[in-house]
């Protein structure tokens, strides 16, 4: 018997094999979940989301491009998905972007509205924007889960926007989690240590980053995709039935460190 046996649900943010999100979906269809997977459009991107998907064994997967800052977008992909899959018990949010030119140490200062805007959308208010929708297909209930990293309550050098986005992800996630309890809706999020992925090599300085993670973190090394993917298992099943609202750290410890 599996965690997720007759679950459905929703992951977005598969790029490719080595996505967060991948990992992510190994686990949950491993212990019975039937998921879909909208990406962002593009021939592209399809077809790299098709091919991360065959590598973990999904046959005929349903896929649907959305981007997450198009309100269209959003309306017809939670369309198609309530006509494919009825109800929906979960929801993973495992995306963010932001413009890489601002993503160096040394350029938070210099962030142009624009870019400042366009990285608060995709990053923290698709949360809501996916959450609301997601809520009408969950009459008895379900799980969400977003994804941060402490960049949300730390200065690190070159994470500059992405981390204000991910603070406003994290006071996102608990103002959710308020109102969409008394529905018995859950959501959470991870704040996952660095992992080597298309977004994170967009960070200026993630070298230094990964080499001082390692020496510094109470385990001495860095996490990896199948950590978090577990991570986020636990709090989409009924092993967290009682949890909502928390940011689960799952970085080797590195955010308990003072020094
Ligand atoms: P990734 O590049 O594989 O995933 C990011 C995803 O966001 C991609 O699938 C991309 O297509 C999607 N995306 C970007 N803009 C979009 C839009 N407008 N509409 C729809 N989708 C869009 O990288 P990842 O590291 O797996 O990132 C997944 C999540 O994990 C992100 O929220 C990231 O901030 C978070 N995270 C990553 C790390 C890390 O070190 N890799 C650490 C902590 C948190």
């Amino acid at each position: 018997m599996g965690l997720l046996d007759d679950r459905k649900g929703l992951i977005f943010g598969i790029a490719n094999d080595r996505s967060i999100a991948c990992s992510i979906a190994r686990h949950v269809l491993g212990e019975g979940a039937t998921c879909g997977f909208p990406y962002l459009p593009g021939e592209k991107n399809e077809r790299r989301v098709r091919k991360a998907l065959e590598g973990i064994e999904v046959t005929d997967p349903w896929v649907a491009p959305c981007d997450v800052s198009s309100d269209a977008d959003l309306d017809a992909t939670f369309a198609a998905a309530a006509e494919r899959f009825e109800t929906l018990d979960f929801v993973v949010h495992s995306i963010a972007y932001a413009d890489r030119a601002y993503l160096r140490p040394g350029a938070f200062a210099l962030t142009p509205r624009a870019v400042f805007a366009q990285a608060l959308d995709i990053s923290a208010y698709s949360l809501v924007a996916i959450a609301r929708r997601a809520a009408e297909l969950m009459p008895r209930g379900g799980s969400v889960v977003g994804m941060s990293y402490y960049g949300s309550e730390k200065a690190i050098p070159g994470y500059n926007v992405m981390g204000v986005a991910k603070a406003a992800l994290e006071a996102c996630t608990r103002y959710l989690a308020a109102e969409l309890g008394e529905r018995a809706i859950r959501i959470n999020t991870v704040s996952a240590g660095p992992v080597r992925t298309l977004s994170s090599m967009a960070v200026g300085g993630i070298d230094e980053i990964f080499d001082w993670v390692s020496r510094k973190a109470p385990l001495r090394r860095n996490i990896d995709a199948d950590e978090v993917g577990k991570s986020v298992l636990y709090l989409l099943s009924d092993l967290s039935s009682g949890v909502t609202g928390e940011n689960l750290y799952v970085d080797a410890g590195y955010s308990i460190m003072g020094v």
